[in-house]
């Protein structure tokens, strides 16, 4: 079983939300969004022994763990990711994935093993590729997003409020795209602080999640909606 991680945190009560989870930082992105946080995860450089790995780290903590969170660099780019999914599960322990949805077909045979899902949805649609440099990178969020509501899988739809990218009328303007989508359940994250916290990128995006307004029009959105705290 192939897998690639370029990390592990043992014990998370915040990722999968209700669970008491690890996290897999598996290697591997095909985009390249210039505020990355996690640019070290972007190439493949391990040999693919972190099944291996996982399972030692999960042999001896059955009823301390609830699941394993695949979170990235972006899961879906590893081909093995099913395997390994289908692995935690046998082990007994549940399956969430944090993804930007790059690959849809892969998410869709996914689905079916998964108990929870944080997709990221960064910008509108028709702006992905200037994000992420890649062509046709919007139509696979929103075929992402589109399989994720049909499959019923229980699940969060997220988007940084990078002030980099948004500004308050762009904001809500996705936000309501989103909910004419069909989203109901809606989480507006803050940029993570990169360096000094009084950096004005940082100030602006506390900003953006401090406008009272702004919030409570989002709020009527949606049937749950929630800003994380920093
Ligand atoms: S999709 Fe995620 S992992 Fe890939 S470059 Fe963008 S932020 Fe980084």
């Amino acid at each position: 079983m192939q897998l690639s991680i370029g990390g592990l945190t043992p014990l998370t009560t915040i990722d999968f939300p209700g669970h008491l989870a690890a996290v897999v930082f598996c290697q591997g992105c095909a985009w390249r969004c210039p505020y990355c946080h996690n640019p070290h995860l972007l190439p493949i450089t391990h040999d693919g022994g972190g099944w291996q790995r996982l399972q030692r780290f999960l042999e001896p903590r059955h009823g301390l763990l609830d699941g394993v969170v695949f979170s990235g660099g972006e899961p879906l780019f590893q081909s093995g990711l099913a395997d390994a999914m289908e692995g935690v599960k046998s082990m007994g322990f549940k399956v969430a994935l944090h993804t930007a949805g790059t690959h849809p077909e892969r998410l869709r045979r996914l689905l079916p093993l998964l108990d929870w899902v944080g997709l990221d949805i960064k910008i509108s649609f028709e702006h992905y590729p200037q994000l992420t440099g890649i062509t046709g990178s919007g139509v696979k969020a929103q075929k992402s997003l589109g399989l994720l509501l049909e499959s019923g899988v229980d699940h969060e739809i997220r988007t940084t409020a990078d002030p980099n990218l948004f500004n308050r009328q762009t904001l809500l303007e996705l936000a309501e795209k989103l909910a004419a989508f069909g989203v109901t359940r809606y989480v507006l994250q803050p940029c993570r602080p990169v360096g000094n916290t009084n950096q004005p990128g940082n100030m602006e995006s506390a900003a953006l999640l401090r406008d009272a307004a702004l919030l409570e029009r989002m709020e009527r959105l949606f049937t749950s909606f929630m800003v994380r705290d920093a």
